[in-house]
């Protein structure tokens, strides 16, 4: 049973966590990764590190029942976090760890250290009172924040027969829509970035008439790839259901949201009310093409000779690189043809994955609800598809049912969750820290 003490125990090595400022770049994991092994084989349990990098690694323990029995996996769960690029806006030192106001403050606090710490409490209590069946397995690992290549990626490449799991929970979910309706994620969407290149013919910019302007170009296939993403590319309407439900929508809501034909106008209806739903659902319903970078031209009195545009591409499970490459073109119509699309590689910064789900329901999945009816009776589990890219792709890859788990205090609200990770006053309600240690130590005591 989780008592007051694990809770605290758990809250002050979140605090330690944050204060050893494990920022990624560099990363420097290691400290976090000492401080887990040290709290660990203070509890009497073994652990190895592997070292991926100077500095960085990756943190593995297990228990094992005496019977045969599902794999279950805390992780692959990331220690590092992302920069502060404007520490005098925090009304805290981001790197202090501070517990005051029911919060635990600083930067990683959302994103994701209150979950590696609650996992590796649940993990000592689970050690404590041992498990029946199966396997309970540990992974902590760096580098999330920056693709995972020395992190999740590489535990996968170098030891994947340690890490060999049926299924995962790890960031993020766990808020509250409408009433006893909580978020798990069951999936994420995939990044297919690309840059699009322009040429032209130089030329005197002081007589255009008639010139072949790489800038004028790209100018114009920003336009149609915003236009054709808002208003022609095919919709789904698989991942709306569920947010409607969750959303305690009514039945009319319900229908609009559901129904392809009506999605433009329901877009706009709800985008006028509540912006912050309408970009949701924009992002659920197609493959997203967001223009985001234009470089173009030498010299404002030469006529462009060259011009590139890197677009960020978010596609849902399923849509592969043809789909891409078909619609992108489709897109830009009769500039196509001039157009030389490449793939932003992983070494620029690019994100290039396939999107990936695991089973809205299932055995497992009913585990994971009544875990967290456990402590909020009658509450079901709202299946959700991340836009964004974590670890849990690599996993997902392996056919290993993979969710997004937490449990977020109900009084979190939705601005907190779009604003708090990576952002400015990043931080964690205590009472969130303790359910969430409840529902990671349940769902392992119910199935293992
Ligand atoms: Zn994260």
């Amino acid at each position: 049973m989780i008592v007051e003490n694990d809770v605290n125990e758990t809250v002050q090595l979140l605090s330690k966590l944050i204060q050893n400022k494990c920022v990624n770049p560099p990363g420097n994991e290691i400290a976090n990764l000492k401080t887990i092994e040290l709290h660990l084989k203070s509890k009497g349990i073994e652990c190895q590190i592997f070292e991926s990098a100077p500095n960085r690694g990756n943190l593995l323990a297990r228990i094992k029942g005496a019977k045969d029995g599902p794999r279950l996996m805390f992780g692959p769960s990331h220690v590092d976090v992302v920069p502060v690029p404007n520490p005098d806006k925090w009304s805290v030192d981001p790197f202090g760890g501070e517990i005051k106001d029911g919060f635990i403050w600083g930067r990683g606090a959302m994103d994701m250290l209150f979950i590696v710490v609650s996992q590796v409490q649940a993990f000592v209590k689970i050690f404590e009172e041992g498990i029946e069946k199966g396997e309970l397995i540990l992974l902590i690992v760096s580098d999330e924040e920056a693709g995972g290549t020395f992190g999740a990626k590489w535990m996968m490449e170098n030891h994947p027969d340690l890490i060999e799991t049926d299924y995962c929970l790890t960031e993020m979910g766990g808020a509250f829509l409408a009433d006893g309706k909580v978020v798990f994620m069951i999936g994420e969407k995939g990044g297919a970035w690309k840059r699009i290149k322009f040429k032209g013919t130089p030329g005197h910019g002081s007589m255009p008439y008639g010139s072949n302007n790489a800038v004028v170009k790209a100018s114009k296939a920003i336009l149609r790839i915003q236009n054709y993403c808002d208003n022609k590319i095919p919709l789904t309407t698989e991942y709306l259901g569920y947010l409607a439900e969750g959303l305690g929508m009514s039945k009319i809501q319900k229908f609009m949201v559901t129904t392809k034909s009506l999605l433009p106008l329901t877009l706009k209806l709800i985008g006028k009310k509540d912006p912050d739903t309408a970009k949701i659902i924009h992002s659920l319903s197609r493959m997203t093409m967001s223009p985001n970078m234009v470089k173009g031209g030498i010299k404002a009195n030469i006529i462009a000779s060259n011009a590139s545009i890197a677009v960020d591409i978010r596609t849902l499970p399923g849509q592969d690189e043809e789909y891409v490459l078909k619609h992108m073109k489709k897109a830009l119509g009769d500039l196509a043809k001039e157009a030389e699309i490449i793939q932003i590689e992983e070494e620029d910064g690019g994100v290039n994955s396939k999107g990936n789900s695991s089973e809205p329901a299932s055995e497992f999945v009913s585990l994971l609800e009544k875990s967290v009816s456990m402590e909020f009776p009658g509450s079901t589990l709202v299946p959700f598809l991340m836009p964004g890219v974590t670890d849990m792709r690599y996993f997902r890859e392996k056919g290993v049912q993979s969710y997004g788990f937490s449990l977020l205090d109900p009084k979190t609200t939705a601005k907190d969750m779009s604003s708090l990770p990576h952002g400015i006053d990043e931080r964690i309600r205590v009472k969130t820290v303790e359910l969430t240690l409840k529902v990671y130590y349940n769902v392992a005591k119910l199935a293992l």
